[in-house]
């Protein structure tokens, strides 16, 4: 039986679409967790800048030769600080995306601050990639309620951070309408490999094959009914040969085992709106916000965050 009630109709006769889409973070992370001593952490920022460093020139390769293209989500500060990488990409065929500007959280930030980074790492993106940005990702999938409209404002054509559906579907407030190209944190390598002390960071290391049978199982399950698999990866973690290893036998596995379209999430979201305009397929829409704020309901409890129950 068919498990997507809504299932999508991709190019050419694909069963399904992926992206193996990268956050190309680098030490950003670690900056803006711990300003004032982050660049004393040398075991830690080194294990980052493996990723612009060793990782892109590495990714940028298997693309090739599997003959794919991908979206890398680049906060702006990175882009300045690793310019060669970003351009490596986009000289490679590869979607660069906005991902905030030193890896700040929306949610932490009030919108006139959201504003003048997400403006900021715009400008370093557009001019060190020479692309239009038109995809989003919010650093840690943070995204506030300010940040649908700096998107509709700006002309992006698609967010990719929330997780509200398995196929693309449409996020609207009194901004506009968006499209959100869902992924999974079940898709995210982060909580399979990231071991970082200094970011009070310390899951169990998976091996690549068990990190890799729990990614395919999410594919295997929608690959022959019109599915999406949005992989969130970073470079300093995925990059690493045997998991790079475990990628490239995934890709074989996915092309072996299903019709499957690769693209970056620009071409997807592109092919998403071409069926919208034509009436041949039609998206979930979300209202935002989902809630007006605190729950009437919960109004006059004395219920304090992270009070322990007594
Ligand atoms: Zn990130």
């Amino acid at each position: 039986m068919n498990l997507l009630a809504n299932p999508v109709p991709w190019p050419n006769g694909a069963t399904c679409a992926a992206a193996f889409t990268f956050d190309l973070d680098a030490e950003s992370v670690l900056q803006v967790e711990r300003p004032d001593d982050a660049h004393e952490k040398l075991f830690s920022l080194s294990m980052m800048r493996y990723g612009p460093q060793v990782a892109i020139p590495r990714l940028v390769r298997i693309f090739r030769e599997y003959d794919m293209r991908s979206t890398f989500f680049v906060p702006g500060w990175v882009a300045e600080r690793y310019p060669d990488a970003v351009k490596m990409l986009a000289d490679s065929g590869h979607e660069i995306g906005h991902h905030g500007y030193l890896h700040e959280s929306p949610n932490r930030l009030s919108p006139e601050d959201e504003q003048y980074w997400f403006d900021r790492a715009l400008d370093s993106l557009r001019r060190i990639s020479g692309q239009q940005i038109v995809g989003y990702r919010a650093p840690s999938f943070d995204m506030s309620l300010a940040t649908p409209g700096l998107l509709n404002r700006n002309g992006f054509t698609y967010d990719s951070s929330l997780m509200g559906d398995d196929v693309p579907y449409v996020m609207r407030d009194t901004s506009g309408s968006l499209l959100e190209l869902p992924t999974s944190i079940i898709l995210d390598d982060w909580p399979q490999f990231a071991h970082v002390w200094d970011l009070a960071t310390t899951n169990q290391i998976s091996t690549p094959r068990r990190a890799k049978e729990l990614f395919l199982s999410e594919f295997d399950a929608v690959a022959q009914e019109g599915g999406l698999w949005v992989g969130v990866w970073h470079p300093w973690i995925s990059g690493r040969p045997a998991r790079a290893r475990a990628m490239i036998e995934m890709i074989e596995h996915m092309q072996k085992t299903a019709k499957v379209w690769f693209a970056p999430l620009a071409e997807i979201a592109a092919h998403i709106r071409t069926l919208i305009e034509g009436g041949t397929w039609s998206p979930r829409v979300d209202d935002l916000p989902y809630h007006a704020g605190r729950l009437p309901e919960w109004e006059k409890t004395s219920w304090q965050r992270g009070k322990a129950a007594e």
